[in-house]
């Protein structure tokens, strides 16, 4: 990194730069999810949207990224980048932003993202907001935001502080405290401002061939040596388990601690209600922390954030950790015996009942209906 690079420097930033992560190379969804966000914190600072690309030979997946909104993209090729290391990458991207100076750098909340971006940020010196659920530029969007999603009184905030606009800050919202309130943060004196985002929080647009056909690659100077690199990828082995494939499913049917009194029985009818609607199974908490399913099962705020089509949970309760990861859904459906629980709250369709006697009748259900096509 050039001895001169100065984060504080505010006014030479420039551009909003998404890290679009390729394992084996093949983009993520994330990518795109971040892709198009960033694209609309461009539009909203007036600037260009690129990507940075790292890889070995990883030009051919770069132009789907213009399709979702990237103007450029940095590709970086090098049989050092095939696999991710955190010296290669960090050094490569540190690099990179030292001399393209980004003033907002977005990189998904992956396994890789959570261990490359505190690095970048700490040799950057710049400051990092993890796991973000909500971003604006645009001071406008932030106040309906606010307005839409918040108990908060906003009669006395005053809007005009220089943390809410000067420089145009980012403003990244993430939940707090357990999921118990919203914490918007700002990095007003450092640039470029950078935050990870879980996969599945932003809505990926839809594809634009003209714009993917319109995309910029560029090739920028690198050095990296085997000397930079303090670990070695030897081999890469893909587990053996297939992992629950929640982000991105048009169904799923999740449990919960209502399934604690029969749990064999309350997971098989849930695969049964998923594999009948062609989705896929997922859990609330205390299913994982009770070892019935595992953790890639998880959705919550320390688990995945889904937006399927259909939501079904069975015999969960609804709180605030569950919800911070399913409220997005399209329709809600929840089976609760209890009818104060809170997922009705959000629920479009609620049924109060036992799940054990619920489930088989919704299989049947759709059984029927299939069958009278
Ligand atoms: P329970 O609280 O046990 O509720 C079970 C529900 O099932 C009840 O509403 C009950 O009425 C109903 N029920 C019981 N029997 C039946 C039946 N036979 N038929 C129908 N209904 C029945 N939780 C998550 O899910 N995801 C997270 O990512 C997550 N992250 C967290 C992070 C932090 C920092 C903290 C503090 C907590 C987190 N939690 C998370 C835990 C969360 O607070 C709740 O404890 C959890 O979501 C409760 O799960 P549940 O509703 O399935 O279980």
């Amino acid at each position: 990194m050039t001895k001169d690079f100065n984060s504080a420097d505010i006014a030479a930033f420039r551009n909003v730069w998404v890290f679009c992560e390729q394992r084996g190379g093949e983009l993520m969804p994330t990518d795109f999810e971040l892709i198009s966000e960033g694209r609309k914190l461009a539009d909203e600072l007036g600037v260009e949207l690129c990507g940075i690309l790292l890889g070995d030979d990883v030009d051919g997946i770069a132009k789907e990224l213009g399709g979702y909104g990237a103007d450029k993209v940095y590709v970086f090729n090098s049989p050092l980048l095939k696999n991710y290391t955190t010296d290669a990458y960090t050094k490569v991207i540190c690099d990179a932003v030292a001399e393209f100076k980004p003033e907002v750098f977005l990189i998904g909340a992956s396994n890789i993202g959570r261990d490359l971006a505190p690095r970048c940020a700490a040799r950057l010196h710049t400051g990092l907001c993890a796991d973000c659920t909500h971003l604006d530029v645009a001071l406008d969007g932030y106040i309906e935001f606010l307005k839409s999603g918040s108990s908060m009184d906003l009669e006395g905030v005053k809007w005009d502080s220089p943390l809410f606009d000067v420089h145009k800050n980012l403003k990244m919202t993430r939940p707090a405290f357990g999921g118990h309130l919203m914490a918007t943060i700002v990095c007003p004196r450092f640039r470029p401002a950078m935050a990870t985002v879980r996969p599945g929080v932003m809505q990926k647009k839809p594809f634009d061939q003209a714009k993917a056909d319109a995309l910029q690659i560029i090739h920028p100077e690198f050095e990296l040596a085997e000397a930079d690199l303090k670990t070695k990828v030897t081999e890469v082995v893909k587990s053996a388990k297939k992992m629950a494939d929640l982000i991105g499913a048009e169904y799923i049917v999740a449990v919960g601690g209502g399934i604690a009194s029969n749990v064999e029985k309350g997971i098989a009818l849930a695969e049964e209600l998923a594999a009948e609607l062609g989705g896929v199974v997922g859990a609330s908490r205390p299913v994982i922390d009770a070892g019935w399913m595992s953790a890639d099962h998880q959705i919550g705020q320390t688990g995945k954030t889904v937006r399927p089509k259909v939501y079904i949970a069975l015999g969960i309760s609804g709180a605030i950790q569950h919800k911070a990861g399913m409220q997005d859904s399209e329709l809600i459906i929840a089976v609760n015996k209890n009818e104060a629980a809170p997922i009705f709250e959000i629920a479009d369709y609620g049924i109060c009942g036992d799940l054990f006697e619920v489930a088989p009748q919704l299989i049947a259900e759709i059984k029927a209906a299939k069958a009278a096509k």
